[in-house]
């Protein structure tokens, strides 16, 4: 089902909210030349259309990759929105098949989300699971929204990753949690270059058993 069949190789990457994973899934991505497909803009990009007034459902199944670029999908009233509708069981469904297909790609793929290691790659060569402490991973949000321009306070981001957080462990299809072969690394002391190179190092291994 999510076998490689083209001989490259799958990275899934899952944890919460701004744990390190994106960034990462970028630097996997870039160092084996793999393409890199970041899930949660899917769910922010539905999360766009509904609050604009669409169905989420009908989001979901008509969502088009131009949907991906708007900017506005960094922005935490569209985060706390994708929690909501990632709940739904028809819009998960209706986005399995492009994770799967992109998953499949000759040249390798890295995927990042909430599910990706249980539910949408459940036999990735390599999954990996990054955490860290919500007070981190909030100081990390709020400093990144800030460089945006974007005002809002440590408290508020602390607040928002905490429910989503909830939202996403607590769903009944596909809950965020570790897959059982998943190695996890939490980055809350770490470097995220340390992080980087333990994936890496992880990937590398894998790709040179296979020959
Ligand atoms: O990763 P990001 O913060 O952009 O994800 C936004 C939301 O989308 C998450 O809080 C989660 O509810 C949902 N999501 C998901 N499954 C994924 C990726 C994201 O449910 N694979």
């Amino acid at each position: 089902m999510t076998k490689n069949v083209n001989g490259g190789m799958t990275v899934a990457i899952d944890g919460p909210a701004a744990a390190g994973k994106g960034t990462v899934a970028k630097a996997v991505a870039a160092h084996f030349g793999f393409a890199h497909l970041d899930t949660g803009l899917l769910y922010r990009a539905v999360a766009a259309k509904t609050l604009k007034g669409m169905d989420a459902e009908e989001a979901a199944q008509t969502l088009a990759p131009v949907d991906l670029e708007d900017p506005s999908l960094r922005n935490p009233d569209v985060a706390q929105e994708a929690s909501k509708v990632a709940v739904i069981p028809a819009v998960r469904a209706a986005l399995v098949r492009f994770q799967r297909s992109f998953a499949a790609r000759a040249g390798g793929a890295v995927l990042d989300g909430r599910d990706i290691g249980t539910v949408i790659c459940p036999d990735a060569p390599v999954k990996l699971f990054i955490t860290a402490s919500p007070e981190v991973r909030a100081q990390r949000r709020f400093a990144e929204l800030s460089g945006k321009g974007i005002e809002i306070t440590y408290e508020t981001v602390l607040d928002d990753v905490k429910q989503r957080d909830m939202r996403d462990m607590s769903r009944d299809q596909a809950p965020l949690k570790p897959a059982d072969d998943a190695k996890q690394i939490d980055t809350t002391e770490m470097a995220i270059e340390d992080a980087v190179a333990a994936a890496v190092a992880l990937v590398e291994a894998k790709l040179a058993d296979r020959g």
